[in-house]
Parts: structure tokens; sequence; C-alpha cells
């Protein structure tokens, strides 16, 4: 479960971007963060895997409260999320198949664990046959299923994506989000920023908008959620 009571996110320029966010989100859930451009949306997502500290609040993910952990426990943390971009943000010079194993292989899992679990991804994201391509012999959309299986490969409770269809054109794009339902189904929570307006209206889920770091609303699979 992902809990945040009035966090506020201010930048060492002075930028706050996240004005006393409340937020509760269970495990299993589907939740979109929409809104414009510089509301705050990487900001909340950065938040949840501690690449940037909140200033003020209460921020909890699983069993980790993330304003008490220290440096040594956030590798635990980031061990139960797995995080999507934009820019897909694989390793140049390794194959898929070795993008995806260096995620087992950093948390030390054994070699026979590591070969039988990475090409098990791969296939439910539908590359089984270009495990050898390199990242920049593959399409953008096969990148990104790279990314998705690399980010999946460890169990994560809670898969994060800051903007994955991005980069993709529309029948890419619900290729990609095909896959993520999947995951979702498999009871891992979802967390994904995006513009795409035609997305979260064909997948349907949790719409939490922001604005100006404030959640100004909470919308429930088709109706409102609000809290007292
Ligand atoms: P977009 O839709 O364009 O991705 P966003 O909703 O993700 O926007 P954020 O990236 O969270 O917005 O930015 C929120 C605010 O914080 C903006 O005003 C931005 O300029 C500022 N900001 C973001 N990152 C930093 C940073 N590292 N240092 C200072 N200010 C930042
Ligand atoms: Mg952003």
């Amino acid at each position: 479960m992902i809990e945040l009571k009035n966090v506020i996110k201010k930048y060492p320029n002075g930028i706050v971007a996240l004005k006393g966010i409340d937020l509760k989100i269970e495990q299993g859930e589907f939740a979109y963060i929409v809104g414009p451009s510089g509301s705050g949306k990487s900001t909340l997502i950065k938040t949840l895997y501690r690449e940037e500290r909140v200033t003020s609040g209460i921020i909890k993910v699983n069993e980790y409260d993330l304003m008490r952990m220290t440096h040594k426990q956030v590798p635990y943390l980031r061990r139960e999320l797995g995080i999507v971009f934009q820019d897909f943000r694989l390793l140049p010079r390794l194959t898929a198949y070795e993008n995806v194993a260096y995620a087992m292989e950093v948390i030390e899992k054994r070699p026979e664990e590591i070969k039988s679990r990475v090409m098990e991804v791969l296939e439910m994201v539908g590359l089984k046959d270009k495990i050898r391509r390199y990242p920049n012999e593959l399409s953008g959309g096969e990148q990104q299923r790279v990314a998705i299986a690399r980010a999946i490969t460890n169990k994560p409770s809670i898969l994060i994506a800051d903007e994955p269809t991005g980069n993709l054109d529309p029948d890419t794009s619900n290729e990609i989000m095909d896959i993520i339902e999947r995951i979702n189904q498999q009871n891992t929570t979802v967390i994904m920023a995006t513009h795409n307006q035609s997305i979260v209206n064909q997948y349907v889920h949790r719409v939490l908008t922001i604005q100006q770091g404030r959640l100004v609303s909470d919308q429930e699979e088709g109706g409102y959620r609000y809290e007292d």
C-alpha cells in the first residue's frame, strides 16, 4: 500500500512542486496521474522511489516509511518497485536479454534462476525472438517491452511508470498498455503518469488529477471519490 499525508516537496531552487498531497493507493490498484505539464506528476513519482526526498509530510510505501528510512534501506525499497520511463533507459551495450538479466544479477540471484526468469518475462512481453538484439536494433515499442520486462523481473509489488507511451505511436501505445494491464491483473499495483487522454478513456482506472502541485480530483473508474 502507498500512503501520502500532507506531502510537500520544495526543490532547492524554491519551486514548490507538491503542495500538500494526501493519497492512499491499495495493493493491486491501477491509478493514473494526469495534469498539465509542470503540475508535479514526475515529482510525485520520483518521491515514491526516493529519487527525490520530500520536504515534509508522511510517505509510506509498503512497509517503508520514506521520511525515516536510511540510505542503506533505499535499495530494499526499490526491490519492491518496478520503474518504467518514457525514454526506456536501457543499457546500450547490453542485449535485450542482458538488460533484463542485469536487474537480477545486481541483487545476486542464482544464475539458473536468472536464466529461466529472464526468458519467462521476455516471452511475456512478446520479445522471445529478439533477445540477442541491442537496444539500437529494436523499435521504440520493442525497447519499452524490454524495459517493462526488466522492471517486473524481480516481481515488484508496484509498477511505477512515468509516461511509458510518451514516445510511441497509438498502436504501439496500446500494445504496451495491454502488457501493463496484464501485469496489473496479477495484483501488481500500477501508478502511471500520462498525458494520453485516449489511453485513460480506453483503459479505465482510477484517475488522480494534479494541478500546480495539488490533487484536484480523484476519480474512481467513472465516479468521483471525495476524501474528508
Ligand atoms: P510534465 O508533464 O511536463 O512531465 P510534470 O507534471 O511531470 O510535467 P514535474 O516534472 O514534476 O512536472 O515538475 C513540477 C515542477 O517542479 C515544475 O515547475 C518544474 O519546473 C519543477 N521541477 C521539476 N524538477 C525539478 C528539479 N530537479 N529542480 C527544480 N525544479 C524542478
Ligand atoms: Mg513529467
